[in-house]
């Protein structure tokens, strides 16, 4: 558990995999970056055998004076996904809830699940396989979503070009949500409550949104898939092979690291690996990342 000011934060781990090398997530990163920041990659954040970048997927549970806030919910148990990139995601069978349960939270609990986008991997855990149909985890839970995101998700059809993997997740994760009047989709500034901001983030999606945490300048900045890996910190101009807009998201990400930068804000990103979260400093160059302790 982090303490940070009045709030409570924890970690809840799904799974944690070597994903995929650099060249093949952030095609444009050059190699020579890599090489400069060898010391940053430890086993925690690239796998040295395989060259593969290191994921943990992992929601921030945020417990204030009020709330238990959950912040993406993964990719959720017995999801089926059918394209061969995404076979380690599919049928999953976690103790997800159970670590939920491990930091004080039983799911009825939860007062506020936000997603920061509705990736496959970010709302999962929003339902589960209850009496053969797809129901929602947090009963007593409002879900949370930018409202440009739950627009561009709920006009795609799941034969458009682009959906890609994320074919299906709307109706599984998303539609039963609306149906059971439990989801909203918020505005730029949306306040969970005092000092709990969600603020747009767009690029990786239409509507990618982040959470900041706490009074004048945030202390805490739940960040989704603004960056998915730490060379993204020393390299904010290169963009994943995931993202929507790719220069948006690069704009976007550069903007966010100058904001936090040389501030005691901490970083909570959505996938680095072991300690997952810290702060950024600014450099002659730009940007590096500070590992938590
Ligand atoms: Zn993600």
């Amino acid at each position: 558990m982090i303490k940070l000011g009045p709030y409570e934060i924890h970690r809840i781990e799904e799974l944690m995999l070597p994903y995929a090398g650099y060249a093949d997530l952030i095609p444009d990163m050059p190699g020579e970056l890599l090489e400069e920041h060898r010391d940053v990659l430890t086993s925690h954040q690239l796998q040295a055998e395989t060259g593969r970048i290191v994921l943990s997927f992992h929601s921030w549970l945020i417990r204030t004076r009020h709330h238990w806030i959950l912040i993406d919910t993964c990719i959720g148990n017995h999801k089926i996904y059918e394209r061969k990139e995404l076979a380690a995601f599919s049928q999953l069978d976690t103790a997800y809830l159970t670590r939920l349960r491990g930091a004080g939270a039983a799911p009825e609990d939860i007062d506020y699940v936000f997603c920061t986008h509705l990736h496959f991997d970010h709302c999962g855990w929003n339902t589960s396989m209850i009496d053969g149909r797809w129901q929602p985890t947090f009963p007593n839970a409002r879900y949370l979503c930018h409202r440009k995101e739950l627009e561009h998700w709920s006009s795609v059809q799941d034969d458009d070009y682009d959906v890609g993997p994320n074919s299906g997740v709307f109706d599984a994760n998303v539609q039963p949500l609306i149906e059971a009047g439990l989801l909203e989709g918020v505005d730029d500034g949306y306040e969970i409550e005092d000092g709990v901001r969600l603020r747009l983030a767009a690029g990786h999606t239409p509507g990618h949104t982040v959470l900041e945490l706490g009074k004048e300048g945030a202390q805490g900045l739940f960040s989704g898939d603004l960056i998915h890996a730490v060379m993204q910190v020393y390299g904010p101009q290169y963009t994943t092979v995931f993202c929507n807009k790719g220069e948006e998201a690069a704009e976007t990400r550069r903007q966010t690291l100058e904001r936090i930068a040389d501030r005691s804000t901490l970083l909570f990103p959505a996938h680095f690996g072991h300690p997952h979260y810290g702060r950024v400093e600014s450099t002659a160059s730009g940007f590096r990342f500070i590992f938590a302790p």
